[in-house]
């Protein structure tokens, strides 16, 4: 019942040269990573900036531009203690943890899961796994697999009468009798304790409790400590929302899975204000809006869910919640919550600094605490996403028409790190010169590059590995009739676009 090392299943694989692809094309590296890097903490490379910067650019677009409802703020990471206070940060933002008291690893108790065997109520068999449902029991490696495979054969009989079962809980949840063991090495398991995910900090040259502050752990109480101001400052009316886009700090359990789950990461989070009673109707309306903003990016409809909250899981003051959820290559994972929050934090924080924070309606003469309908999205946990979705290996021709193995990042246009790159087909004869103008040209109005080293086939590789919708090779007939090829990255086909209108075909074929 130990820890295996077999080879990886072809999900992991998949997620394997994911991360090598990340790093070798310069997505995403370890952070502080000559110095041995730091648990729980990522840095993006060049393509990762643009990426990362195109999803909160679709997020800022759709959610403030577009809207006439939502206004943004950017408040600062370090706020006064009494905002976490009041929120009830300071006292429950804590996780359940749970330790192996013999190779000291620490995980999250929520988030290991025992699998028994049991016969005549007893365990025969068990196994310890990460993930948070149990269908996540069916990834596990070939060789656990095959040892409770042939356990369940051999209690087949028993099966059949209904003696023996099969089953799989939290670690929390097992019942008295059965171990509760380390998925890392087997050994067993202490006892529940909750853990505080905000760093602590201390704001000038004191570092006692009177200086003492966190971090802020997510970005939506520096929305709220500032609706008055935002109220009194813009003529915006109930129903609106204040959007902000910025960094959060954590200091997980369990950092893992790449980028997934972070000790340093950025939100893009809404807070919408709106009149009680009107509550449900703008919670419907999120979960539209927010579900549309993932598939029109590109997203496969199969990749992704919508998990509506049981009452039972919802949050003592919360009346609905719905998770957006992505199918990567590690299991299902959480990408946005949309909850609705009713009146639980203006009320907490008016409370807490003794200020009116409810909402005089002009029109209708009435006086309320409005509720709040909360998207809270996560930009690296979507900016993964988005990098997992377009992952494909397929084939592509070499230089004499032989199918080679590619591999490509099927980016929405409008998300792809470089929209364009520009190729002379040689060094000589006025290619360069061409080539140059045109990129010059496009590099004005979007993510351009230019390219003039190897063969070209190559060149059109490097561009599909990170994503590169189209590439425009100039070429010796360009220099006769000043056409240039555009090669797309999906279909991989070619065809001819006069130079002169290059700008507006590529915009035209992005939509952009
Ligand atoms: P989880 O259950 O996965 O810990 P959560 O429910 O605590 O997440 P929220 O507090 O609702 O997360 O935060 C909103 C969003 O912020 C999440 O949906 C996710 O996209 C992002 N997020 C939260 N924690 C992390 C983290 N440690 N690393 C990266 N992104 C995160």
């Amino acid at each position: 019942m130990a820890k295996d090392n077999a080879p990886s299943s072809p999900s992991q694989q998949r997620m394997e040269n994911i991360v090598s692809l990340a790093k070798r094309r310069g997505f995403v590296f370890p952070s502080s990573e000559i110095y041995g890097g730091l648990n729980g903490c990522w840095d993006y490379g060049p393509l990762g900036v643009e990426l990362k910067r195109n999803v909160k650019d679709a997020w800022y677009e759709s959610m403030v531009r577009h809207r006439d409802d939502i206004v943004p703020v950017d408040c600062a990471i370090l706020m006064n203690r009494r905002v976490w206070q009041a929120s009830g940060h300071e006292k429950c933002f804590t996780d359940p943890m749970v330790d192996c008291r013999e190779c000291k690893r620490r995980f999250r108790a929520d988030k290991v899961r025992m699998h028994y065997l049991v016969v005549d109520g007893k365990p025969v068999w068990h196994h310890a796994y990460e993930g948070d449902d149990p269908a996540g029991f069916d990834d596990i490696s070939k060789s656990v697999r095959k040892s409770y495979d042939h356990l369940r054969n051999a209690h087949k009989a028993d099966f059949d009468a209904g003696k023996a079962t099969d089953l799989d809980c939290l670690v929390s949840q097992v019942p008295e009798g059965h171990a509760r063991i380390c998925p890392e090495c087997g050994g067993e398991l202490t006892e529940a304790r909750l853990f505080n995910l905000m760093f602590k900090t201390f704001v000038g040259p004191a570092e006692d409790s009177a200086a003492m502050t966190y971090l802020r752990p997510e970005t939506a109480q520096g929305i709220f400590v500032n609706f008055l101001s935002v109220l009194n400052s813009s003529r915006i009316k109930v129903p609106f929302g204040i959007a902000q886009i910025g960094k959060a700090f954590r200091n997980e359990i369990t950092p893992r899975n790449f980028t997934f789950r972070t000790r340093e990461f950025e939100q893009m989070e809404i807070e919408f204000f709106c009149k009680p009673g009107t509550d449900d109707q703008w919670y419907r309306h999120w979960v539209e809006v927010r579900k549309r903003w993932y598939l029109d990016l590109g997203m496969r409809p199969e990749n992704v869910r919508f998990r509506e909250h049981a009452p039972e899981e919802l949050a003592h003051y919360a009346r609905g919640c719905t998770d957006v959820e992505y199918k990567f290559p590690f299991g299902w994972g959480e990408l946005e919550g949309i909850a609705n929050r009713t009146d639980y934090d203006l009320r907490a924080h008016a409370e807490a600094c003794g200020k009116d924070l409810s909402y005089f309606d002009d029109e209708t003469k009435e006086r309320f605490v409005p509720f709040v309908i909360e998207p809270s999205a996560g930009a690296d946990r979507s900016t993964l996403a988005f990098l997992c979705d377009a992952y494909c290996e397929d084939e592509a021709p070499d230089e004499k028409g032989n199918p080679q193995p590619r591999t490509v990042l099927k980016f929405h246009p409008r998300l792809a790190p470089i929209k364009a790159a520009v190729f002379p087909l040689v060094r000589k004869d006025g290619m360069p010169e061409k080539a140059g103008a045109i990129y010059e040209s496009l590099r004005k109005r979007m993510a351009a590059f230019y390219d003039d080293k190897g063969a070209v086939g190559r060149r059109y590789r490097r561009q599909d590995e990170a994503g590169t919708p189209f590439c425009i090779t100039v070429d010796g007939q360009t220099m006769q009739d000043d056409t240039v090829t555009v090669r797309d990255r999906d279909a991989m086909t070619q065809q001819r676009v006069p130079a002169e209108g290059i700008l507006r075909f590529l915009s035209d074929a992005m939509g952009l």
